[in-house]
């Protein structure tokens, strides 16, 4: 094995492993990041799939996590001057419902109060009710969400927790936290109108509305929402992609695509370095895995001494809903029937409301393909237009409500066949939404230029931690989140093998570009190597 020159090695080159590389690579350590496919940013990628001038985010769009995250805090003036651009809306999300009616949240408090006021009296007063006690604790909820649980810091925002609230209002936080959406919506808003507006971003944490924790997550989406927009970079994800590998090079830090890592090689309960799948080992003390528990603990770390909690972990790890994604490239911008706001807002959510997403989420988790999915409408030129020549149009659009393996179609109409996801199931299903939407966009095909679907089985193509096309890298039911992911028998990011760290989406804390679990554990690297150093000074000090 060659000598140890690198500091880090990284599996994988998601949104945590580059964030996580910036930091360590910033702070003087030598970091290589190894990535299977020739392409870096995992999730993140962006290409001109329909045709040339029409810049798609094939995968993911929005970056209101990683504008919010630790990890743009202390990175961004770096990440700026190397050309990293994030422009935004004051109008990010709307809801339009199949009789017409619609309704949307802004990024300015006082016209969201009054926006839902007027959908029914009393749900703008809910609403500024719900911000004013959420704002108060927001350290609290954004900490949850930012802090490694089984740590001191997590028992240190435990005790700020109790301080600050108390045992009754610690036991009442808690129990907030753990309620369902639909729950939340419905004790505290009249309108379906506004059910329908918020309901649909629960799928935007891989749960549904009757899950445990989605009420919660809902807030802390809504109010985000509200605080932060929808940002996205101007051009592409790929520029934040190109501007952390940029600060990676700058600190002397190095990629090498198409290079399939298959073991982690381990002496003594240690880690030693790693082998790519051509032989070449490389050898290092420290190594960052990007990956799925299943291909830690069944293929990376398949030959190591390792106790049985952690093959449990890896074989018994689940999976979430599948997710397909349509592109369209339209020769004019679409047009909307309805509120003229339509047009101009990010991201537009065509769902009955609660009971559409509910039942659409049901379906899919008992295998059927929805009669009548949520079609999340992505509008990326409504805040960047850069990305498609002048008086075009381009739609991002993601059903995430689908089964891995289809065993038939609610609405009788699709043979699911054998449950495969073949070329031929997504381009039906993709019709049935594709007529979803012209409902609504009476220029839909008439402006059609290309369309491009990727089923679960493309997703999990184009990024292997997305298993059977779960976005998430794992189901975000509880027993699976925040102090338990990735399993209650194994939850943070050291593993069993001294040296080798887990990141990625299937960590806490989860999936998105929040970039969380890459920041943790570079945070605690950087402390590791800061103690060490300590102690060689110390050791020559007294030598
Ligand atoms: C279709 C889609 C839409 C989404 N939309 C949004 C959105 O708009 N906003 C948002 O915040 N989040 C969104 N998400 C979720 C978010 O993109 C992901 O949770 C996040 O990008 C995951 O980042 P990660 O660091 O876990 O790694 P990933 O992005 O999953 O990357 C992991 C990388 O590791 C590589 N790898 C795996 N194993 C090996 C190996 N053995 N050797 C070498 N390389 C390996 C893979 O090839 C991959 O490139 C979306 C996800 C998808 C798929």
């Amino acid at each position: 094995m060659s000598a140890e020159r690198y500091d880090v090695v990284f599996i994988g080159s998601g949104i945590n492993s580059l964030a996580g590389a910036a930091l360590l690579a910033r702070g003087g350590r030598r970091v290589l990041v190894l990535e299977r496919e020739n392409r870096l940013g995992g999730a993140i990628w962006t290409a001109e799939i329909t045709q040339p001038g029409f810049v798609h985010e094939v995968l993911a769009s929005w970056h209101p996590l990683f504008v919010g995250s630790a990890a743009y805090a202390e990175l961004a003036d770096e990440l700026h001057a190397l050309g990293l651009e994030y422009l935004n809306t004051e109008l990010p999300t709307g809801w339009l419902g199949p009789d017409g009616r619609a309704a949307f949240l802004t990024t300015t408090h006082e016209r969201n109060v009054e926006e839902l006021e007027a959908l029914a009296p009393g749900d703008g007063a809910a609403w500024d009710a719900t911000v004013a006690q959420f704002m108060p604790n927001a350290d609290l909820s954004f900490g949850v969400l930012t802090t490694e649980l089984w740590s001191r810091a997590g028992a240190g925002l435990a005790t700020k927790a109790y301080r600050r609230l108390g045992r009754r209002g610690l036991v009442e936080f808690g129990g907030n936290v753990l309620v369902s959406a639909r729950d939340w919506l419905t004790e505290t808003f009249d309108s379906s109108s506004t059910h329908g507006l918020l309901a649909p971003w629960v799928l935007h944490t891989g749960l549904g509305p009757e899950a445990a924790v989605s009420g919660f997550m809902t807030q802390v989406i809504a109010v985000a929402i509200e605080l932060g927009g929808m940002p996205v970079p101007k051009g592409g994800g790929v520029k934040l992609v190109d501007a952390l590998a940029g600060i990676v090079r700058a600190g002397g830090g190095a990629f090498e695509t198409g290079r399939d890592v298959e073991a982690i090689l381990v002496e003594n309960g240690k880690a030693t370095g790693v082998r790519a799948d051509d032989g070449e080992t490389i050898a290092t003390s420290r190594v960052v895995a990007n990956v799925t528990p299943t291909q830690l603990y069944g293929r990376l770390l398949a030959g190591a001494d390792l106790p049985e909690a952690a093959r449990e972990a890896g074989r018994r790890f689940r999976y979430g809903r599948a997710e397909m994604q349509i592109h369209f490239a339209l020769d004019e911008a679409p047009s909307w029937d309805g509120d003229d706001r339509l047009g101009q807002t990010a991201v537009v959510h065509l769902t009955p409301g609660l009971d559409g997403v509910s039942r659409a989420v049901n379906e899919a988790e008992r295998g059927l393909l929805p009669a009548e999915a949520t079609v999340v409408v992505g509008q990326p030129l409504a805040v960047d237009p850069s990305r498609a020549p002048d008086g075009k149009g381009i739609l991002w659009i993601q059903l995430q409500e689908l089964p891995r393996r289809p065993t038939g179609d609610a609405a009788g109409e699709i043979d699911t066949r054998d449950g495969a996801w073949t070329d031929e199931l997504k381009e039906r299903y993709a019709d049935r939404i594709q007529a979803r939407i012209a409902r609504h966009v009476p220029n839909l095909e008439s402006a059609l230029l290309k369309r491009v679907v990727l089923s679960p089985t493309d997703i999990e193509r184009a990024d292997v931690n997305l298993v059977g096309g779960d976005i998430y890298s794992g189901s975000c039911a509880l027993d699976q989140n925040l102090l338990w992911r990735p399993r209650p028998s194994l939850p943070g990011h050291t593993t069993p093998i001294r040296g080798v760290y887990h990141i990625g989406a299937s960590t806490h804390p989860g999936p998105g570009l929040g970039a969380g679990s890459g920041t943790i554990v570079a945070q605690a690297l950087l402390r590791e190597n800061r103690a060490r150093l300590a102690l060689s000074g110390l050791g020559r000090h007294l030598g």
